[in-house]
């Protein structure tokens, strides 16, 4: 398609977007009156006007029945995690029983590391790739710690080349082949939070299985923005967080895989709790631990049901529209959004670099431009004029359409707006 950088383009565009009435169904922070422009859904994604009533729902129920909510509210609080795992297994392309609900992200992969990080001998190195999100940095150096390792001998990390803003494939699979039978774990983020960056999951898991390691994913960026099918992958095990594409609010939820061949296992080292227990006798407070057949084995605590409150309003959502469909958007919407800024970029003679990967195999919704000679400045003046994007250092903006709420005629204001800040900023 022969897109064109107008405004009556770009509403024409609108006009036969099959998920244009989704929009409505979220509420828009406002700057100058005006909705904003939001590109942060990587960050934090907008309410969903659900969300409310959802909560609600949870508050009506404490207040009329406290504790006999647990099993007589609407939807019991007692198994209320359970509503999440088959709308999320068809976000991450999985079984119903290999998705559980719980806790935090950074926690969960802590929980995970449990039962697949088990250094032993010459086999206790961990791959992951340089410059990984921060928290993951922690929590794998105090991983390795823990276990009596020196984070720089045991923590081997992928390196981009020299001058390079992506990784390469074939580097990432000889990282692995070299590291070998030393490597006990191999742990990245499955979309690049700086870049936007995919990996290729499936045949990176084949070959960290080649040499015998366990191999695990981060889908933070990953989960509800990409087509993933964890199972076919055969991924041991992953994480992610639900407040970013899935929109469920701060700090909310974090949902695990772990892949089928893991359940029902006595033997699998695994820190446990009483909601991991067998339902059938989960009340019967006996002394011994019999792991529910599924996920929920990993589960360690009652739920925390009015954060899970939105998740599941925000899941129903993604169940009614499908992954495939906001693919579809996402798609044409991200290169929508690349044809504006390269157009901006000539119009102004100013020199962006998209730094993400430009085939559409290896980004997700996220562009991240690289503001030569712009900065920070740019940046505020975009803030101050309802455009919502994140600055990371040294000198990059990154933008996220959300399929479900973002507007072509958005990407073209911003354009727009992009254009008259670096104008005033050259006068
Ligand atoms: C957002 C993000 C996190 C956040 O972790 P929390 O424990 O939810 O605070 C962790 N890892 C990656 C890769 C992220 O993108």
């Amino acid at each position: 398609m022969q897109f064109k950088n107008t405004k009556a383009f770009a509403q024409q565009l609108d006009s036969e977007d099959a998920l244009r009435s989704y929009r409505e169904s979220f509420v828009f922070p406002k700057v100058n009156g005006k909705d904003v422009i939001y590109f942060t859904g990587n960050s934090l994604g907008l309410q969903p006007k659900s969300a409310q009533t959802y909560v609600d729902d949870v508050m009506k129920d404490w207040r009329e029945l406290a504790v006999e909510g647990h099993f007589y509210a609407q939807k019991p609080w007692w198994d209320y995690h359970e509503r999440l795992a088959k709308p999320l297994a068809k976000i991450v392309g999985a079984k119903p029983e290999e998705v559980t609900v719980m806790n935090t992200l950074t926690v969960n992969l802590h929980l995970l590391m449990v039962s697949f990080y088990r250094p032993k001998g010459n086999r206790y190195k961990i791959i992951c790739e340089e410059k990984a999100f921060p928290s993951d940095q922690y929590m794998l150096q105090s991983q390795v710690r823990f276990h009596g390792y020196d984070p720089k001998e045991a923590i081997v990390e992928i390196k981009k080349r020299e001058g390079e803003h992506n990784f390469r494939q074939e580097d990432v699979l000889n990282v692995i082949k070299e590291v070998g039978d030393a490597c006990a774990l191999v742990l990245l983020g499955g979309v690049n939070y700086y870049t936007g960056q995919v990996f290729d999951m499936k045949t990176i898991t084949k070959v960290g299985h080649e040499v015998g390691a366990f191999v695990g994913w981060d889908l933070a960026h990953a989960a509800g923005n990409i087509s993933l099918e964890l199972h076919d992958w055969d991924v041991d095990f992953a994480a992610w967080c639900s407040y970013k594409y899935m929109n469920s609010g701060p700090g909310n939820a974090s949902g695990c895989f772990i892949h089928e061949r893991f359940h029902g296992k006595k033997d699998i080292p695994r820190f446990e709790g009483w909601w991991g227990t067998e339902k059938e006798t989960r009340f019967m407070m006996n002394p011994e631990f019999v792991p529910m057949p599924n996920a929920d084995a990993w589960q360690l605590s009652n739920a925390p049901i009015l954060a899970m409150a939105p998740y599941l309003a925000s899941l129903e959502m993604f169940e009614e529209v499908g992954m495939e469909a906001l693919i579809q958007k996402r798609n044409k919407i991200v290169a929508y959004l690349e044809f504006v800024l390269k157009d901006i970029d000539t119009q102004v003679s100013s020199e962006f670099e998209i730094i993400t990967p430009v085939s559409q195999e290896e980004r997700g919704t996220q562009i991240s431009v690289f503001l030569h000679g712009e900065g920070r400045k740019l940046f505020e003046y975009l803030m101050k004029n309802g455009v919502i994007t994140d600055w990371r250092e040294p000198n990059v903006i990154r933008l996220a359409p959300a399929p479900f709420y973002s507007s072509y005629e958005d990407m073209y204001e911003f354009g727009q707006i992009l254009k008259k800040g670096i104008l005033e900023k050259k006068k």
